[in-house]
Protein backbone atom coordinates (compact mmCIF):
# COMPACT_ATOMS: atom_id res chain seq x y z
CA UNK A 1 0.00 0.00 0.00
CA UNK A 2 1.48 3.40 -0.97
CA UNK A 3 0.63 6.56 1.56
CA UNK A 4 -2.11 8.43 0.03
CA UNK A 5 -2.77 11.78 -0.27
CA UNK A 6 -6.23 11.07 -1.01
CA UNK A 7 -7.04 10.16 2.30
CA UNK A 8 -5.68 13.21 3.81
CA UNK A 9 -9.27 15.12 3.19
CA UNK A 10 -11.91 12.74 5.44
CA UNK A 11 -12.31 9.18 4.93
CA UNK A 12 -12.83 7.26 8.20
CA UNK A 13 -12.09 3.66 9.00
CA UNK A 14 -16.31 3.21 9.67
CA UNK A 15 -16.08 4.47 5.92
CA UNK A 16 -13.98 1.69 4.35
CA UNK A 17 -14.68 -1.62 6.85
CA UNK A 18 -17.15 -4.03 6.60
CA UNK A 19 -20.00 -4.67 6.82
CA UNK A 20 -21.77 -2.20 4.96
CA UNK A 21 -25.15 -0.64 5.97
CA UNK A 22 -26.92 -3.17 3.30
CA UNK A 23 -24.42 -5.93 3.79
CA UNK A 24 -24.92 -9.35 6.06
CA UNK A 25 -24.20 -8.60 9.89
CA UNK A 26 -20.62 -9.86 10.45
CA UNK A 27 -19.58 -13.16 10.52
CA UNK A 28 -18.42 -14.16 14.24
CA UNK A 29 -18.09 -17.10 16.15
CA UNK A 30 -18.36 -16.76 20.16
CA UNK A 31 -16.13 -18.14 22.70
CA UNK A 32 -18.40 -20.81 24.10
CA UNK A 33 -22.11 -22.08 23.38
CA UNK A 34 -21.56 -23.13 19.32
CA UNK A 35 -21.84 -26.57 18.38
CA UNK A 36 -19.34 -28.02 15.67
CA UNK A 37 -22.19 -28.52 13.41
CA UNK A 38 -23.12 -24.73 13.95
CA UNK A 39 -19.18 -23.57 13.28
CA UNK A 40 -19.20 -25.46 10.15
CA UNK A 41 -22.42 -24.08 8.84
CA UNK A 42 -21.21 -20.05 9.73
CA UNK A 43 -17.96 -21.13 8.50
CA UNK A 44 -19.02 -22.72 4.89
CA UNK A 45 -22.24 -20.67 4.19
CA UNK A 46 -19.07 -17.86 3.52
CA UNK A 47 -16.05 -17.05 1.85
CA UNK A 48 -14.41 -14.88 4.41
CA UNK A 49 -10.73 -16.25 5.08
CA UNK A 50 -11.56 -15.46 8.93
CA UNK A 51 -13.65 -14.80 11.78
CA UNK A 52 -13.33 -12.83 14.74
CA UNK A 53 -14.18 -14.81 18.03
CA UNK A 54 -16.27 -12.63 20.74
CA UNK A 55 -17.40 -13.18 24.50
CA UNK A 56 -20.99 -13.33 23.33
CA UNK A 57 -22.79 -12.20 20.70
CA UNK A 58 -24.60 -10.02 23.54
CA UNK A 59 -21.39 -8.29 24.70
CA UNK A 60 -19.30 -8.64 21.19
CA UNK A 61 -16.74 -7.96 23.45
CA UNK A 62 -13.42 -9.85 20.85
CA UNK A 63 -11.27 -12.43 22.21
CA UNK A 64 -9.65 -12.76 19.39
CA UNK A 65 -9.36 -13.65 15.46
CA UNK A 66 -9.50 -17.36 14.04
CA UNK A 67 -8.40 -18.11 10.03
CA UNK A 68 -11.10 -19.86 7.97
CA UNK A 69 -8.54 -22.90 6.92
CA UNK A 70 -7.17 -23.26 10.29
CA UNK A 71 -10.65 -23.88 11.83
CA UNK A 72 -11.47 -26.14 8.75
CA UNK A 73 -8.19 -28.20 9.54
CA UNK A 74 -8.53 -28.79 13.10
CA UNK A 75 -12.69 -29.39 12.81
CA UNK A 76 -11.50 -32.35 10.70
CA UNK A 77 -8.58 -33.47 11.88
CA UNK A 78 -10.76 -33.61 15.43
CA UNK A 79 -14.07 -35.92 13.47
CA UNK A 80 -11.31 -37.92 12.67
CA UNK A 81 -9.06 -38.50 15.60
CA UNK A 82 -10.30 -36.88 18.59
CA UNK A 83 -12.33 -39.08 19.92
CA UNK A 84 -15.97 -38.65 20.81
CA UNK A 85 -15.72 -35.36 19.05
CA UNK A 86 -19.10 -35.00 16.91
CA UNK A 87 -21.32 -32.64 15.47
CA UNK A 88 -22.90 -31.76 18.88
CA UNK A 89 -19.88 -31.18 20.37
CA UNK A 90 -19.25 -27.67 21.54
CA UNK A 91 -16.14 -25.72 19.96
CA UNK A 92 -14.74 -23.58 23.13
CA UNK A 93 -12.15 -20.90 22.65
CA UNK A 94 -12.11 -19.91 26.50
CA UNK A 95 -8.78 -21.31 28.66
CA UNK A 96 -10.66 -23.45 30.50
CA UNK A 97 -13.61 -25.76 29.40
CA UNK A 98 -17.10 -25.56 30.69
CA UNK A 99 -18.50 -28.00 32.51
CA UNK A 100 -20.14 -30.46 30.53
CA UNK A 101 -22.89 -33.15 31.38
CA UNK A 102 -21.87 -36.64 31.64
CA UNK A 103 -23.92 -37.79 28.63
CA UNK A 104 -22.85 -34.79 26.75
CA UNK A 105 -20.42 -35.37 24.06
CA UNK A 106 -16.90 -33.81 24.59
CA UNK A 107 -15.90 -30.39 23.57
CA UNK A 108 -13.44 -29.42 21.08
CA UNK A 109 -11.04 -27.30 22.17
CA UNK A 110 -9.43 -24.57 19.69
CA UNK A 111 -7.98 -22.08 21.77
CA UNK A 112 -4.27 -23.22 20.45
CA UNK A 113 -5.54 -21.93 16.91
CA UNK A 114 -6.54 -18.64 18.60
CA UNK A 115 -4.73 -15.38 17.50
CA UNK A 116 -5.12 -13.89 21.33
CA UNK A 117 -4.24 -10.02 20.09
CA UNK A 118 -5.41 -9.57 16.49
CA UNK A 119 -4.98 -6.08 15.70
CA UNK A 120 -7.69 -3.40 15.67
CA UNK A 121 -8.58 -0.06 15.67
CA UNK A 122 -11.59 2.04 16.33
CA UNK A 123 -14.30 3.30 13.83
CA UNK A 124 -13.20 7.18 13.87
CA UNK A 125 -9.78 6.10 13.19
CA UNK A 126 -8.60 8.22 10.10
CA UNK A 127 -8.15 5.89 7.19
CA UNK A 128 -4.66 7.65 6.48
CA UNK A 129 -3.31 6.45 10.11
CA UNK A 130 -5.52 2.59 9.37
CA UNK A 131 -3.22 2.89 5.62
CA UNK A 132 0.07 3.76 7.98
CA UNK A 133 -1.18 0.66 10.37
CA UNK A 134 -1.43 -2.16 7.40
CA UNK A 135 1.63 -0.58 5.52
CA UNK A 136 4.33 -0.57 8.65
CA UNK A 137 3.03 -3.77 10.56
CA UNK A 138 2.06 -5.99 6.97
CA UNK A 139 -1.50 -6.63 7.92
CA UNK A 140 -4.23 -8.49 5.70
CA UNK A 141 -7.13 -7.06 7.81
CA UNK A 142 -7.81 -5.25 11.03
CA UNK A 143 -10.51 -5.64 13.43
CA UNK A 144 -12.65 -2.25 14.20
CA UNK A 145 -14.05 -1.23 17.75
CA UNK A 146 -16.28 1.02 18.76
CA UNK A 147 -16.33 1.64 22.87
CA UNK A 148 -14.60 -2.14 23.25
CA UNK A 149 -16.90 -3.64 21.40
CA UNK A 150 -16.75 -5.22 17.59
CA UNK A 151 -17.87 -3.40 14.90
CA UNK A 152 -16.72 -4.53 11.66
CA UNK A 153 -13.24 -5.75 9.87
CA UNK A 154 -10.95 -4.40 7.03
CA UNK A 155 -8.78 -5.62 4.76
CA UNK A 156 -6.38 -4.82 2.80
CA UNK A 157 -8.10 -5.16 -0.14
CA UNK A 158 -11.06 -2.92 1.08
CA UNK A 159 -8.64 -0.50 1.38
CA UNK A 160 -7.32 -0.81 -2.18
CA UNK A 161 -10.63 -1.06 -3.46
CA UNK A 162 -11.45 2.31 -1.56
CA UNK A 163 -8.49 3.88 -3.24
CA UNK A 164 -9.48 2.97 -6.20
CA UNK A 165 -12.55 4.30 -6.10
CA UNK A 166 -11.54 8.07 -4.83
CA UNK A 167 -8.91 7.62 -8.06
CA UNK A 168 -11.55 7.14 -10.33
CA UNK A 169 -13.78 9.63 -8.63
CA UNK A 170 -16.42 7.10 -8.54
CA UNK A 171 -19.51 8.46 -7.65
CA UNK A 172 -20.20 6.26 -4.94
CA UNK A 173 -17.16 6.90 -3.20
CA UNK A 174 -17.84 10.83 -3.04
CA UNK A 175 -21.01 9.65 -1.07
CA UNK A 176 -18.63 8.36 1.88
CA UNK A 177 -16.37 11.08 1.85
P1 LIG B 1 -10.26 -10.11 1.12
O1 LIG B 1 -10.82 -8.74 1.36
O2 LIG B 1 -8.77 -10.15 1.11
O3 LIG B 1 -10.92 -10.82 -0.04
P2 LIG B 1 -11.85 -11.81 2.90
O4 LIG B 1 -12.19 -12.87 1.89
O5 LIG B 1 -11.59 -12.29 4.30
O6 LIG B 1 -10.60 -10.97 2.48
O7 LIG B 1 -13.04 -10.77 2.97
C1 LIG B 1 -13.89 -10.48 1.89
C2 LIG B 1 -14.78 -9.30 2.29
O8 LIG B 1 -15.58 -9.65 3.42
C3 LIG B 1 -14.02 -8.04 2.72
O9 LIG B 1 -14.75 -6.91 2.27
C4 LIG B 1 -14.00 -8.11 4.24
O10 LIG B 1 -13.99 -6.82 4.83
C5 LIG B 1 -15.29 -8.84 4.55
N1 LIG B 1 -15.14 -9.77 5.70
C6 LIG B 1 -14.04 -10.49 6.06
N2 LIG B 1 -14.29 -11.27 7.12
C7 LIG B 1 -15.59 -11.07 7.45
C8 LIG B 1 -16.47 -11.59 8.47
N3 LIG B 1 -16.05 -12.49 9.37
N4 LIG B 1 -17.76 -11.14 8.48
C9 LIG B 1 -18.19 -10.23 7.59
N5 LIG B 1 -17.42 -9.70 6.62
C10 LIG B 1 -16.14 -10.10 6.54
Amino acid sequence: LEPKEEFEHSSLTVDVMRPRRSDPALAVLTQEGMTVEEVEALVESTRYSGFPVVVSQESQRLVGFVFRRDLLISIDNARKRQEGVVGASQVVFTEHAPAHAADAPPPLRLRGILDLSPFTVTDHTPMDITVDIFRKLGLRQCLVTHNGRLLGIITKKDILKHMAQIANRDPDSILFN
